[in-house]
């Protein structure tokens, strides 16, 4: 379903079924000599038809429109090469998140990966996230590194790129300062809020991302355009909810710790998850895995913040209070 939400700016609300998130937002921002796609959806044919109808039905060449990618997640990433085949130009990606999209497109890599996490985790499922988060691309993606100042012109807007880090280690968004308008991919959501996972032992992620939702919060901001759900007005708004959220989680998380130390594994089926009435055991695999990276983060940052202690027993990470 395509609707033009400022003008010459569409969004494409990508459905995505049996999928919590519901639907994924696509932009098409177009003038006359240079059109601009903001993320794609899964590399499913669910997916495909529904990116490319829309584009279909704004007439635009294809050999005259670019694809900016906000962040790695394949929600977002996944129709990239597709859209390179049927003829977009440039490609846009963060050098951080373009490289760990060639690195966990290889299959091989995205197999280990969910191993040494599942480790981790204490989960099992060597395949959490199943056919509907689409296939892994084989053949590395060519792209153009973008970084904080770059700027991308499309008829008269001025789009500045604008370092996000934190839902994923290279996220970045859209800055239009003339009409105040934000694309900010996941950053920052209505009703729901955004994962934040773990990318490694070595940084305090979760502390990325409260830095980079500061970062937004000075902007001036008329329209923040986002990666799912409805587009927001009140950006200051939603970012106090979101700090209060991690605040909250924080303090849950070291409710559970009171007594002794744990594991993630431990730890994350008896914080509080907004997934139905669904007790932890009968959670779907794809959101153990998001519940347990969200966990994770919140550990680390209590790690990494003096708050709580860890150690390393056998590989088996155990998180105490001090
Ligand atoms: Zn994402
Ligand atoms: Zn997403």
């Amino acid at each position: 379903m395509i609707a033009e939400v400022y003008p010459n700016i569409f969004k494409n609300e990508i459905v995505l079924p049996r999928n919590p998130l519901k639907a994924i937002n696509s932009y098409i921002i177009t003038s006359e000599n240079r059109n601009l796609i903001i993320d794609t959806g899964f590399n499913t044919a669910t997916c495909q038809a529904q990116l490319m109808s829309g584009l279909e039905e704004l007439t635009i060449a294809l050999n005259k429109t670019d694809l900016f990618i906000t962040h790695m997640h394949t929600d977002h990433s996944g129709l990239a090469p597709i859209l390179k085949k049927h003829g977009v130009q440039a490609i846009y990606f963060s050098q951080l998140d373009g490289d760990l999209f060639n690195n966990i497109s290889r299959k091989g890599n995205f197999v280990q990966t969910i191993q040494t996490h599942n480790k981790i985790y204490n989960l099992t499922s060597n395949n959490p996230f199943g056919k509907d988060f689409g296939d892994v691309q084989i053949e590395p993606l060519e792209f153009i590194p973008l970084s904080e100042g770059n700027e991308i012109v499309i008829g008269d807007y001025c789009f500045e790129v604008v370092d996000i880090p934190g839902h994923s280690p290279g996220h970045i968004g859209l800055y239009e300062r003339k009409h105040r308008l934000f694309f900010c991919g996941d950053h920052i959501l209505d009703e729901i809020t955004p994962n934040i996972s773990f990318w490694g032992f070595g940084q305090d992620i979760l502390a990325t991302y409260l830095n980079s939702l500061q970062k937004v919060y000075e902007y001036e901001i008329n329209y923040l355009f986002t990666g799912h759900r409805k587009v927001l007005r009140e950006h200051r708004k939603r970012i106090i909810e979101l700090f209060d959220h991690h605040e909250k989680r924080l303090k849950e998380v070291l409710t559970i710790l009171k007594d002794s130390a744990k594991t993630v594994g431990e730890v994350a089926p008896h914080m509080h998850w907004d997934i139905g009435n669904l007790r932890w055991d009968d959670f779907p695999n794809s959101q153990k895995w998001f519940a347990s990276g969200e966990a994770l983060s919140h550990l680390e940052h209590l790690f990494h913040t003096g708050l709580v202690g860890r150690s390393d027993r056998n590989g088996m990470f155990f998180y105490g209070i001090i």
